[in-house]
C-alpha cells in the first residue's frame, strides 16, 4: 500500500518572503512549530515547520525531503508561531528572519534548550546561618538575601551587580554553593507568601482594581498615572491575581529600565522564581528561561523589548511598562513594536494587557479616546508621595555661562546648603557638542556622518556619537590650520566640570554611557547618592528610567530647546514625555520636589501648558495638532527606507518605485525624501512616506510596492527595507 506523501510549508531565515515547500519522510506527520533539517540550494539549513497539510506550489517531483526533524522540546509553540506569521505578515518581514527573532540563539542553532545550569544555591549549611552575623558585610548580606529567595545563575548575579569576589567569600565558607540542576526536573511554580511591606492600596488603587476584576471584555488597559501614583502597585496586583490562578505573567520595561531596582521590588513582593530575560544572559541560560517559561515554571518573566516572544504556558497578563518608550520598537532589521505584539498576544492567548506610563504615547491615548484601549487614570500619589513642582527659567532674559544661568547655580546651591541632593540633566554625553576654528568659524564634523564631531574631555578625542568614529586631532582647524580651536556648548562632563568647580565641597556624580562602560560602576554611583548625603547627580536619560532618587529635592534640565527645532513631528511629544520623566525622579520622599527647566521657549504654549496644567491637557493639544494635519495616529504611516553609497542612487531607486506604484486616491506616496539625518556612517538615506486613512490602505499599498521594488534591478545597489509605524524619521 502506498500513502500520499506529507508536504509541509517550511520558513528558513532567509531575506526571502515566502515559505518553501518539503516532503515529510517516511509517510511521517508533520508538526506545525518543529524545527527540521532541510536542503536548500547546494546547503543543508534549519527551518521551521509553518505549515502541515500543505498543498506544493511547484511541481511535486522536484520537492526534497527533510532530512531530520528536530526533538519537541525546541518547536517554537503555537501562539508565538501564530504571532509570527501575524508579524511577518503586519510588517511586512520574512517570516524567516521573524521567527529567527522570536527563537533563542540556541534553539535557532538547533540545539538542545535542555543544558543543565549552574546556580548559586545556599548549602544546609548556609540556611542556618543567622543574617544578622553579616551586618558588617553589606555586600555578603546582599548576596545572602537573594540566595535565601531562591538560587540565581552567574548572569543574573552580575545583572544584580553581585560581584565574584563576594560570591567567592560566600562559597569558601561553605554557605553556597554551584548546583547544576537538571531542568527536567523541574515542577510548575509555586507561589509562596506574598509581602506587601506596609502598602496598603489607596481608595484610588483599590477602586481601579476592582474595576479591572469586574470586567466582562478583555480589551486592553492604558492606565496613566504620574510618576510616583503608585501604577507599578496596580502592575504587582495583577500579577498576583494571575498567580494565584497559577497563571503567568509576563512584564516589559523598557531596554534602560530593567535596574537591579525594579527587579527587587518584583522579588521583595512575591516568594516565586522569576526570569529576568536581559541582554546580559548566555545562549544557554537564555534558552533554559524560554524553556521553564513555555513549561510554566516561571511565575514571572521580566524582560526588554525580545522577551515579548517568550512562550507562557499558562498565560496570565501581559504588562507593558512605559508603554511610550522608543525602545519597543526595534529600528533595524524586524522592525516591529513589542508593545504592539504584547496586545495582540493578549487577545490571541486571551489573558488581560495593561500598558502603563505616567506620558502614554499619542498613539495609546488615542486608542483610549476611540475605545480601542480602556483608558484608567491614577491622578493622586499615594500619602507621603509628594508631586513635583515645575518652573520655567527663561534663558532669552538671563546670561547662561558654562550652561547655567545665575538664578539656577544659586538654587542648586541653596538645596545644598540645606543638605539635599541635586539632579541636573542633561540629554548630551561628552564635554562640548561643537569644535570650532576662532579664526575661520570652520566646525569638526564627522567624514561618514551628517553630524558634528563631539569633544571628549577624558579621552581627549572628538567623537561622533552615530557612527563612533574618532578623531584625535583637536588642536588643529583642518581649514586654516590656526590652532585655535575651541569647544562651544555643553555635554555632561562639561557640566560635571563646571559644578566641581562651583561647588568644590560637594561630591559630584556623572552617570552617562561613558561613565558606567564599567560593569558595576552605576550602582556604586546609586549606592552613594542613596546614603542621602548632599551631592549632585549629573546625567543623561540613563538616569531617567527605573531609578528612584528620594533625596533628590532639584531636579534641574539644561538644553531642551532642540526639541523644539527638529524636523521630527513627533519631537515635541518625545520632549514632554522626557521632561515629566525626568522630573519624576524628584520628590518621592517627605520633601516636595521642585524641577527648573531652563529654556528659550518658556513662553511656548505646549511647554507652558505642559507644567501648568499637566501631560494629559499637552497631549489633548498635540493630538488635536495632529489631527488637523492628518497626521499619525489619526493616519497610518509606513516608510521604504533605502541606503546607497551616493545620494543619488537610494533616491532614484525610491523615485523608481513611486512613479511605478499603482495611484489610489486615498494613499500618499511621499518622496523620496532624505531622512532627517541623511547621510550616517557612509551611506545616504531616503525615503519614501505611504500615508493612508486607515491601515487596510497601508497595507495594500506596501505589497505593491515590495512587489516593484524586487523587481527592480536597480534594488542590488541599494539596501532598502520596509518600516510599519515608524516612530521616527532619522
Ligand atoms: P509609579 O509606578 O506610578 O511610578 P509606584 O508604584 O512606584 O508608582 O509608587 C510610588 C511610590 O509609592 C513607591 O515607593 C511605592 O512603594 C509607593 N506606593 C505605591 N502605592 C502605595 C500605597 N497604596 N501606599 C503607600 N505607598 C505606596
Ligand atoms: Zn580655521
Ligand atoms: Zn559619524
Amino acid at each position: 500500500m502506498t500513502t500520499e506523501p506529507n508536504y509541509v510549508a517550511v520558513a528558513v531565515a532567509t531575506p526571502l518572503r515566502r515559505s518553501f515547500h518539503y516532503r515529510m519522510p517516511a509517510g511521517l506527520p508533520g508538526r506545525r512549530g518543529a524545527r527540521v533539517r532541510v536542503p536548500f540550494g547546494n546547503r543543508t539549513l534549519l527551518g521551521l515547520i509553518t505549515e502541515t497539510d500543505a498543498t506544493p506550489d511547484i511541481d511535486r517531483s522536484r520537492i526534497k525531503e527533510i532530512l531530520e526533524i528536530l526533538p519537541e522540546e525546541g518547536d517554537l509553540p503555537e501562539p508565538i508561531l501564530k504571532l509570527c506569521l501575524w508579524a511577518s505578515d503586519y510588517y511586512q518581514h520574512p517570516i524567516g528572519e521573524v521567527i529567527s527573532t522570536a527563537q533563542p540563539n540556541q534553539l535557532r542553532r538547533g540545539e538542545s534548550p535542555l543544558d543543565p545550569i549552574e546556580s548559586l544555591t545556599l548549602t544546609d549549611r548556609g540556611r542556618s546561618v543567622d543574617i544578622e552575623s553579616l551586618r558588617r558585610a553589606p555586600a555578603q548580606r546582599r548576596l545572602f538575601e537573594i540566595l535565601q529567595k531562591g538560587s540565581n545563575t552567574r548572569s543574573n548575579l552580575s545583572l544584580l551587580d553581585v560581584s565574584a569576589q563576594t560570591i567567592r567569600v560566600l562559597i569558601d565558607k561553605n554557605w553556597a554553593t554551584w548546583q547544576s540542576n537538571n531542568p527536567s526536573e523541574a515542577t510548575p511554580f509555586s507561589l509562596g507568601e506574598v509581602s506587601y511591606g506596609d502598602i496598603e492600596l489607596t481608595g484610588e488603587q483599590s477602586d481601579l482594581l476592582q474595576q479591572i476584576e469586574a470586567r466582562s471584555s478583555n480589551v486592553p488597559l492604558l492606565l496613566h498615572g504620574v510618576t510616583g501614583s503608585g501604577k507599578t502597585e496596580i502592575y504587582l496586583r495583577m500579577i498576583e491575581a494571575a498567580l494565584k490562578q497559577g497563571k503567568q505573567a509576563l512584564v516589559l520595561v523598557p531596554e534602560i529600565g530593567l535596574t537591579p531596582q525594579t527587579i527587587n521590588r518584583f522579588r521583595n513582593r512575591f516568594n516565586t522564581e522569576i526570569s529576568v530575560m536581559h541582554s546580559g544572559l548566555t545562549d544557554r541560560e537564555r534558552a533554559l528561561s524560554w524553556w521553564r517559561a513555555n513549561e510554566g515554571m516561571t511565575g514571572i518573566i521580566l524582560g526588554t523589548r525580545s522577551a515579548v516572544f517568550t512562550p507562557l504556558k499558562r498565560p496570565g497578563v501581559f504588562i507593558v511598562d512605559e508603554e511610550h518608550d522608543a525602545s519597543y520598537k526595534q529600528q533595524d532589521g524586524f522592525r516591529y513594536s513589542a508593545r504592539d505584539l504584547a496586545v495582540l498576544r493578549g487577545q490571541f492567548e486571551k489573558a488581560p494587557v495593561l500598558l502603563g506610563s505616567a506620558t502614554p504615547s499619542l498613539e495609546s491615548l488615542h486608542n483610549g479616546a476611540t475605545g480601542k484601549y480602556e483608558l484608567l487614570r491614577l491622578t493622586k500619589r499615594p500619602p507621603g508621595v509628594k508631586p513635583e513642582t515645575y518652573e520655567l527659567l527663561d534663558t532669552r532674559h538671563l546670561e547662561v555661562r558654562d550652561g547655567f544661568t545665575r538664578a539656577l547655580k544659586s538654587r542648586i546651591k541653596t538645596a545644598l546648603t540645606k543638605g539635599e541632593q541635586v539632579l541636573v540633566f542633561i540629554n548630551r554625553r561628552g564635554f562640548a557638542p561643537v569644535m570650532m576654528c576662532n579664526d575661520c568659524g570652520w566646525i569638526a564634523h564627522c567624514r561618514r556622518c551628517d553630524a558634528k564631531l563631539t569633544y571628549h574631555l577624558n579621552t581627549n578625542t572628538l567623537v561622533c556619537h552615530h557612527c563612533g568614529s574618532l578623531s584625535h586631532n583637536i588642536v588643529s582647524c583642518q581649514s586654516c590650520n590656526s590652532q585655535s580651536v575651541v569647544a562651544i556648548g555643553v555635554g555632561t562632563q562639561r557640566v560635571e566640570q563646571t559644578l566641581n568647580n562651583l561647588f568644590p565641597d560637594y561630591p559630584v556624580h556623572r552617570v552617562d554611557r561613558d561613565s558606567t562602560r564599567r560593569k558595576g560602576s552605576l550602582e556604586d554611583t546609586l549606592e552613594e547618592i542613596n546614603k542621602g548625603e548632599p551631592a549632585i547627580l549629573v546625567g543623561t536619560q540613563l538616569l531617567a528610567k527605573g531609578h528612584h532618587f528620594p533625596n533628590v529635592t532639584l531636579v534641574a534640565i539644561l538644553d531642551v530647546d532642540s526639541g523644539f527645532y527638529s524636523a521630527d513631528f513627533r519631537a515635541v511629544e518625545k520632549l514632554g514625555q522626557m521632561l515629566l520623566q525626568v522630573g519624576g525622579r524628584a520628590g518621592r520622599a517627605d520633601k516636595p520636589g521642585t524641577v527648573l527647566i531652563q529654556t528659550a521657549f518658556a513662553t511656548n504654549p505646549l511647554l507652558t501648558q505642559l507644567v501648568n496644567t499637566g501631560y494629559a491637557d499637552f497631549a489633548a493639544e498635540l493630538l488635536s495638532e495632529r489631527a488637523e494635519a492628518e497626521l499619525p495616529p489619526y493616519t497610518f504611516q509606513a516608510i521604504i527606507r533605502a541606503e546607497a553609497t551616493e545620494s543619488s542612487t537610494a533616491r532614484e531607486f525610491l523615485s523608481l518605485i513611486e512613479k511605478k506604484a499603482p495611484k489610489r486616491d486615498s494613499v500618499e506616496l511621499l518622496g523620496p525624501i532624505p531622512a532627517i539625518m541623511e547621510k550616517r556612517a557612509g551611506r545616504f538615506r531616503q525615503m519614501l512616506i505611504v500615508a493612508a486613512p486607515r491601515r487596510a490602505l497601508i497595507h495594500k499599498a506596501i505589497e505593491n510596492v515590495i512587489s516593484i521594488a524586487e523587481n527592480l534591478p536597480e534594488a542590488s545597489k541599494v539596501r532598502w527595507s520596509i518600516d510599519v509605524d515608524p516612530i521616527d524619521l532619522f
